[in-house]
């Protein structure tokens, strides 16, 4: 079995089309397999890009890792008063933060089942990984949704549902979450937090958002966004120069764990330094920086015989796409 690239189509529609005015990239799966068809290696085959195999996540695969109260809310009245929250539409004052429903095309309780839809390709991503030993999905990545609420433009965390059903399923035991975009991945520490089954890593900005929220919520409890991974990897601004030294460091501390079932990893490509989320702009990163982030840690998951199962997750503005297809030629010219 070769390994892969997913596509789902419709999971991520425009989020302008909704009324929201956030610097989505216009369509980041299109661009990568362009340049992936324009490799005279790649374009020749068609072997390398599926698609939906019927894969369905619903309501019990969301209540094993959310609050059942939240989910409560997705499925019911609730769902737009969240969607309201997690792209923090509405400011201080109550009024509209770039956000022009007049310009909507679709309506905003829409976007769910594009989520619902996505959630499917996470989980089909470790099936196939489980079964080829890689799969890139051209999605996926919602790593800052919590317990009981969604945050930082993620609704439901993706990756820790995914693998709380393959463990239900019997598919798995046992996990590692390698989360390299550039926002710590804030929700799948606190979700799985005490879950020796699930170890996670995330290396992402020392500052700013989600860490710069206060420490305690508005009922003095300890903010679950400052619940540390198993191994936290922060890089100040500036310090991009040590990025892949770290990195390496950090992998070197998780092979200490017992060999996983299966590992998901976030290679989000918002550390790029074009991203154009103001929220990155402390984490630049080249494309050759990018590129050795991926190379090194396909290569250490290899060395180890540990499926691999990859995520799209965050990447902002027109030139969003650009890390990718470097390493996915290279990944899916090398069978495991
Ligand atoms: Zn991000």
């Amino acid at each position: 079995m070769n390994p892969v690239i997913l596509r789902y189509e419709g999971t991520r529609p425009p989020l302008r089309e909704f009324g929201i005015l956030i610097p989505t990239a216009r369509n980041r799966p299109q661009q990568i397999l362009g340049a992936l068809r324009a490799d005279p290696m790649l374009g020749a085959r068609a072997d390398w890009l599926i698609g939906p195999d019927g894969s369905t996540v619903g309501r019990a695969d969301l209540e094993r890792v959310h609050d059942p109260a939240y989910v409560e809310r997705l499925f019911g009245d609730g769902l737009e008063a969240v969607l309201l929250s997690v792209y923090e539409l509405i400011d201080e004052h109550g009024a509209h933060h770039r956000y022009d429903p007049a310009i909507a095309t679709r309506p905003l309780s829409g976007m769910f089942d594009g989520t619902l839809h996505g959630l499917a390709g996470t989980l089909q991503c470790g099936t196939e990984a489980l079964r080829r030993g890689f799969c890139f999905y051209l999605g996926g990545g919602s790593h800052h949704a919590h317990y009981a609420f969604g945050h930082g433009f993620c609704v439901v965390n993706d990756s820790v549902i995914a693998i709380r059903r393959l463990q239900h399923d019997g598919e798995i035991r046992s996990a590692w979450i390698i989360d390299v975009d550039a926002h710590k991945g804030d929700g799948t520490a606190a979700l799985t937090l005490g879950d020796e089954s699930i170890i996670t890593m995330s290396v992402h900005m020392a500052h700013g958002w989600p860490l710069d929220l206060p420490e305690h919520d508005a009922d003095g409890q300890p903010h679950p966004s400052q619940v540390p991974s198993d191994i936290d990897v922060p890089i100040a601004a500036g310090e991009e120069g040590s990025y892949v030294p770290r990195l390496a460091d950090a992998l070197e501390q998780l092979g200490r764990y017992p060999r996983p079932d299966i590992a998901y990893v976030l290679a989000g490509a918002d550390p790029y330094e074009h991203d154009e989320l103001p929220s990155t702009r402390d984490l630049r990163l080249s494309l050759d920086q990018l590129y050795e982030r991926d190379l090194r840690i396909h290569r250490f998951l290899r060395r180890l015989s540990v499926p691999q199962a990859w995520l799209m997750a965050g990447g902002y503005g027109e030139r969003a796409w650009e890390p990718y297809p470097p390493f996915l030629a290279h990944a899916l010219l090398h069978r495991s």
